[in-house]
């Protein structure tokens, strides 16, 4: 069995050298109620950087020497639980580990008949559910309204975008490479995208893009991206603020923001997001992503990388922008 551990706390971007490779002959003691498992694919995702510092969050720090955990799709070798059987794949939050023994305590199963496996991590799993929940219940959309997504390209973010299409909404994508921008609009059907690596006065850019002004911004980044899409905002604006990856790695502390005027004088909602705290919407959003998928109104993107030895540079890659779509890892 091989495993990854949290060596050290990374200190601004993350480095491999922060990651312990284990690998050892285990017996794997299946106790009544658990499960063998194999993996198969692993999600690398921009949250995890904030699990590897020991600040206070919505969820636990990942303790130092011990594995790290993201969601997971496994396949049952051995089940001793009523609930599953050997042969069913599942999903869930599990160690970064080629096979492990699990109680099965969130664990949901997952049917390959349906879709890809790694779907489950994309699209219909937490980053459908975060596109979906988060635009519907903060951002309120209205057809007819326009849409600003930052990390357009990336996993949520060119879900965001095309959920913002069938709504009915005007929507412009800011990625890092013009590869990214012809994606959005050829493949994911946006209206304009912005090249934030190339572009000198994205506030123009903006406001270029978006005329009538931004009525939603579905923020992935923060930083100044983010503050050039404030200062574009119209009255009653709502901004789900989702992610902030462009300071995830910052060392020093935050400077102070400079746009709070544009929020007052348009009194527009800025809202913290966390996926976990909409579950209650869960069926409802899984139920409209399978449809719209199985429609195909919906479509995704990929960026798959082969090899559990893999999984530490798939995530600090997600930071350089390496990805198109989810970066999942196979094994
Ligand atoms: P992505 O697939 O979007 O991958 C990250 C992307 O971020 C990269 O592809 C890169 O694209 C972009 N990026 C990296 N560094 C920077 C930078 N300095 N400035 C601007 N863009 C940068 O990841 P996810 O879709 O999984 O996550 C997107 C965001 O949503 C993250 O901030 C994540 O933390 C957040 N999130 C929050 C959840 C919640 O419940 N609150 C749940 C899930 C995700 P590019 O080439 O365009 O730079």
């Amino acid at each position: 069995t091989k495993t990854i551990l949290l060596k050290n706390r990374p200190e601004g971007k993350p480095s491999i050298s922060d990651f312990e490779f284990k690998t050892e002959e285990s017996e794997n003691t299946v106790n009544q109620g658990e499960l063998l498992l194999e993996t198969k694919y692993v999600s690398v995702d921009p949250y995890l950087r904030g699990r590897m510092s020991d600040a206070k969050s919505y969820v636990p720090p990942f303790q130092l020497d011990k594995p790290i955990q993201s969601g997971v799709i496994a396949e049952v070798l051995e089940s001793k639980n009523d609930k599953f059987k050997a042969g069913d794949f599942v999903s869930g939050m599990l160690n970064w580990q080629t096979k492990q023994v699990s109680k099965a305590e969130g664990l949901t199963k997952v049917d390959p008949s349906k879709a890809p496996l790694s779907a489950y991590l994309g699209i219909l799993g937490m980053t459908g559910l975060t596109a979906y929940t988060g635009l519907t219940e903060i951002g309120k959309p209205k057809a007819g309204e326009t849409l600003v997504v930052s990390g357009a390209a990336g996993a949520v973010g060119s879900v965001v975008g095309q959920i913002g299409k069938i709504l009915g909404l005007k929507v412009i994508g800011i990625a890092g490479t013009d590869e990214k921008i012809e994606m959005l609009k050829s493949k994911f059907g946006f209206d304009a995208g912005i090249n934030y690596k190339t572009t000198k006065d994205m506030k123009a850019a903006i406001a270029e893009a978006a005329p009538n002004g931004v009525d939603i911004y579905f923020d992935n980044v923060g930083g100044p991206i983010s503050d050039a899409v404030l200062v574009n905002i119209n009255r009653l604006a709502r901004i789900i603020v989702c992610g902030a990856i462009s300071v995830y790695n910052n060392t020093e502390a935050p400077k102070s923001l400079s746009v709070q005027p544009f929020l007052v004088k348009n009194s527009a909602l800025m809202q913290g997001f966390i996926v976990s705290n909409y579950t209650d919407k869960f069926p409802e959003a899984m139920k409209q992503l399978s449809t719209w998928l199985a429609e195909d109104k919906l479509t995704y993107s990929e960026t798959i990388v082969k090899g559990f030895d893999n999984i530490p540079s798939a995530f600090i890659d997600l930071f350089e922008g390496k990805n198109k779509g989810k970066m999942v890892v196979e094994l």
